[in-house]
């Protein structure tokens, strides 16, 4: 089938873009046309290797550490530097805890060491991003990686959860401070799918993470990478261009199930 290049000739940076979705959306950015797609990440061989594959002429690996607001400048004074502008921004670096955090056994150093990634990191990419769209006099779309974590809670995980409560607000702040720019600000919550951060945090392999989530969506199928990417692609295109302050989430139907059983 012919592909529908939805982001043809756009710049488009993705952080956390080495692995899991960033990967996949990376990979689905080129696919569908984009002018230069940077990987920017923590990881620098697998990020070396991925903007290999897309190719030397349309995509660059900078190291970044979202914490570190300088290296998020510097990343996106780069892509601009290389490229000529920026037209979408995926915040997409994120971690977990890997101790339970509930609320009792709280590790606050922990917390901290977590939102300095999930949400001073976003914070700082959707700043950096936007100030270059506002310079540069472009339309643009910034889309964040929240979670359904965000809406459903959890018996475990509390820091995490918190994180991506505060990625929501911030999405619907930047949306609502930067529409007169013409800069259009999202995000996507995903259910559960194997990446090595879940498959890591749940102690499990690919399959069984699978296997343990597929029968908890009304679809009763398995949430795929592909499935993120392409609600993310959706954001990032015209398709949405009258769609901003949105939480898209993307698992199966996941989260309805338990807001309606009666
Ligand atoms: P992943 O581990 O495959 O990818 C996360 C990437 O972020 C890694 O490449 C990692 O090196 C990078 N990263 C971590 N800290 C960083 C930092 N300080 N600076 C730059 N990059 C950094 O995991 P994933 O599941 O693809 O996670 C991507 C996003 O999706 C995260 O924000 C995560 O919270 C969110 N999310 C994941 C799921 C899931 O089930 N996998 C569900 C909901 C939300």
């Amino acid at each position: 089938m012919a592909c529908q290049h939805k982001v043809q000739d756009k710049v488009a940076i993705v952080t956390g873009g080495a692995s899991g979705i960033g990967e996949a959306t990376a990979l689905l950015f080129a696919e569908n046309g984009a002018r230069a797609v940077v990987i920017a990440d923590v990881q620098d061989e697998r990020g070396k290797k991925l903007a290999e594959s897309i190719g030397s002429d349309r995509s660059t690996f900078i190291h970044c550490d979202v914490t570190d607001e300088k290296q998020v400048k510097s990343l996106v004074e780069s892509t601009v530097a290389l490229y000529g502008h920026l037209d979408i921004m995926f915040c997409n670096a994120g971690t977990l805890s890997f101790d339970k955090q509930t609320v009792v056994d709280f590790d606050l150093d922990m917390y901290e060491k977590l939102f300095a990634v999930n949400v001073r990191g976003v914070a700082a990419s959707v700043k950096h991003a936007a100030r270059a769209m506002v310079e540069g006099g472009r339309k643009g779309s910034i889309i964040c990686t929240a979670s359904i974590a965000a809406n459903t809670g959890g018996s475990i995980h509390t820091d995490y959860v918190m994180s991506k409560c505060a990625v929501l607000g911030l999405v619907k702040s930047a949306s609502y401070q930067l529409g007169e720019h013409g800069i259009r600000v999202n995000c996507v919550s995903p259910g559960a799918v194997a990446t090595p951060l879940i498959c890591k945090a749940f102690g499990m392999g690919v399959e069984e993470v699978e296997k343990t989530f597929e029968s908890t969506s009304c679809l009763k199928g398995v949430l795929k990478l592909k499935h993120v990417a392409n609600a993310v692609l959706f954001l990032a295109s015209e398709d949405s261009e009258f769609v901003t302050g949105h939480n898209l989430v993307v698992d199966g139907g996941f989260t309805f199930p338990q807001s309606s059983q009666f």
